[in-house]
């Protein structure tokens, strides 16, 4: 029963994660402090990244005491780390209830001079499993659990950034769920890492990738916070695009197209299209032809992105029958795009070894997520 009792107190306190200044001047209203102490705990939390109250020693002995009864400290619990033979490491973290999600941490091939890797890209996780069911994404095998608290997706970053020895430089939110279904949460998060006390990311190194949530596009047009959009494409007729991704029966490609050029006009960022090569699916001349004409309504760039198999999560159906684009199919593809004069990356596959990679964040360790 002990045991029952403290885990009750422990859910039931909040987190001092997630708040921003302002927010931190009422907890320390709250505790007779004057408001200065609330940039002390944003500076603990977010620049010195100390993990308990009682590491904080400008503030007052009691006021540590006092705040470490009050609040939680930390929502996540590391579970395990997985390291890929190419600098990848995979993440896998319970939170309070029992939950698992999975976080990616990505260095860049090109190395600067020091040996650091010129870009190192953490990958977060913004819902327990997904409501969208794409047929070729790990995720949806696991339906959708819960949103993830601000704090749960700003640990994610915290907590990666205290395993690399070299600074975090670029944030995806491209792990496991639909950021735009959490859209609140997620912005939240933006504001306090993109904080100016904070100084961890600038809005420019942020991007969010959706399966297209019109709702959410609008809204991030309208709000001006400055990060940068993807869209998970994927097929270049509303016929295919709704047998991968139901979510387009909803929002067709017509009104995506009309919310990016909505987007664009109210922000000036390029957009980034998701493109991922299914064999004999989406990798046509016509396809090619109709990728560039639908690319073309926004100033933007195609990554397109190599299928990496979720054979693991037993899928079925469409599911069962997509394929990888062979390697000298996906080299033509690629050139061929770029003679329309698209502008073409390429996807690498970090982390495939792992189940680390695009899509493959299903918790093959923790399947009771
Ligand atoms: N829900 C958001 C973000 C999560 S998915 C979205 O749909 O964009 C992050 C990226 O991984 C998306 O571009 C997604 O389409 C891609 N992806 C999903 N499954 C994949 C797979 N099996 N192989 C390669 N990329 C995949």
């Amino acid at each position: 029963m002990k045991h029952i009792t403290e885990e009750t107190i422990f859910v039931e306190r909040p987190t001092i994660k997630g708040m921003l200044p302002a927010e931190l001047e009422l907890v320390c209203q709250q505790f007779g402090q004057p408001k200065y102490r609330a940039l002390q705990l944003f500076d603990w939390i977010y620049n010195k990244k100390v993990r308990s109250f009682s590491a904080m020693n400008n503030l007052p002995a009691d006021v540590r005491e006092q705040l470490t009864q009050a609040y939680l400290f930390e929502v996540l619990t590391l579970h395990t780390t997985t390291q890929s033979t190419d600098g990848t490491k995979k993440f896998l973290f319970t939170t309070i209830d029992g939950k698992s999600i999975e976080t990616v941490l990505i260095p860049s091939e090109m190395l600067e001079d020091d040996g650091s890797p010129r870009r190192l890209t953490v990958c977060i996780s913004t819902q327990v499993g997904c409501p969208l069911h794409c047929q070729f994404c790990a995720t949806a095998s696991i339906k959708l659990k819960r949103n993830l608290t601000t704090a749960e997706i700003i640990e994610q970053f915290l907590i990666a950034q205290q395993h690399s020895e070299h600074p975090i430089t670029n944030l995806v939110f491209m792990g496991m769920g639909e950021p735009m279904l959490n859209y609140e949460n997620v912005m939240k998060s933006v504001d306090i890492l993109t904080h100016p006390k904070a100084e961890l990311l600038t809005s420019k190194r942020i991007t969010l990738s959706t399966a297209g949530i019109i709702e959410g596009i609008h809204r991030m047009a309208d709000e001006g916070r400055s990060i940068k959009l993807a869209l998970s494409l994927h097929a270049t007729t509303d016929g295919m695009r709704s047998s991968l991704m139901p979510i387009n029966k909803k929002h067709n490609l017509r009104a995506l197209g009309d919310a990016l050029e909505y987007y664009y006009r109210k922000t000036h960022i390029p957009v980034t299209f998701e493109y991922i090569l299914f064999d004999q699916f989406n990798d046509s001349d016509e396809d090619i032809k109709r990728l560039a004409k639908f690319t073309r309504r926004v100033p933007s760039k195609v990554n397109v992105i190599p299928f990496h198999p979720i054979d693991f999560t037993n899928p079925e159906g469409l599911a069962a029958e997509l394929r990888p684009t062979t390697f000298e199919k996906f080299q033509l593809f690629i050139a061929a795009l770029r003679r329309h004069d698209v502008t073409v990356m390429i996807r690498t596959s970090s982390g495939k070894d792992i189940a680390a990679a695009c899509g493959q964040l299903a918790l093959h360790t923790h399947q009771d997520a």
